[in-house]
């Protein structure tokens, strides 16, 4: 038999965690100290793999014109009647930065979220390394701090964006998923559809189709 020397760096929450007989959980036997189990590590790379189509349809929430944004550009009019989603608008703030942070420690050149998901064997073995973070401060504003990350650290950081992404989104995983064609009342990529429902969503203006009716009214000319 093999001696597992060391824990899964995610402890209790290790998606291949096991209980001993004394009622106590214990993340999964890892060769590497301080390093993720292969489960943990693949469903953190799958869901920073997400983060692109999180970034648009967070951008299209939020509301600000996507000719401020980086990214891939969305062609179609911006509609300054929207108000400004703040939770959306954090969190594509704080992509921007996490993505930022860690992309230019890798190599490629190209937009940061394409750069991570192209190199996250790379990421994930980055040693500890001094980071500077953007922290609230009590009394209003934010504070520059230096703190050391190392490239688990990076990829939990990534990977907890999505899973706040997927509730601001209110999107379902493995359930909805985003079209590629652009929502034809506002003209933005930012339309989901649901597996479950079969209703199609537009992040932008907030129009909900059925997918049948959003298919005659996106595609008239295949519809006739
Ligand atoms: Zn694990
Ligand atoms: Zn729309």
């Amino acid at each position: 038999m093999e001696t597992v020397e060391h824990e899964c760096r995610q402890g209790r929450r290790c998606k291949a965690r096991t209980r001993t007989a004394d009622d106590h959980w214990h993340g999964a036997g890892v060769e590497k100290p301080e390093s993720l189990c292969r489960a943990c590590e693949q469903s953190a790379f799958a869901d920073i793999r997400e983060l692109g189509d999180d970034y648009s349809l967070l951008a299209a929430a939020s509301g600000k014109p996507q000719s401020q944004r980086g990214g891939p550009k969305v062609s179609g009019s911006s509609e300054p009647s929207i108000p400004i989603n703040l939770a959306a608008d954090t969190l594509v703030t704080a992509i921007e930065e996490e993505s930022a942070r860690w992309a230019r420690r890798l190599p490629g050149e190209g937009w940061e979220l394409t750069v991570i998901s192209s190199n996250l064997g790379v990421l994930v073995g980055l040693p500890p390394q001094r980071v500077t973070v953007w922290a609230p401060h009590p009394d209003g504003g934010d504070d520059i701090r230096e703190t050391v990350m190392d490239g688990v650290d990076a990829v939990l950081a990534l990977a907890a964006l999505h899973q706040r992404a997927t509730k601001v989104l209110g999107l379902e995983p493995e359930r909805d998923q985003k079209l590629d064609e652009p929502c034809h009342v506002c003209g933005w990529a930012a339309v989901t559809v649901s597996v479950k429902t079969q209703l199609v969503t537009c992040h932008r203006c907030h129009n909900v189709w059925h997918q049948d009716e959003f298919s005659r009214l996106n595609n008239p000319l295949a519809a006739a």
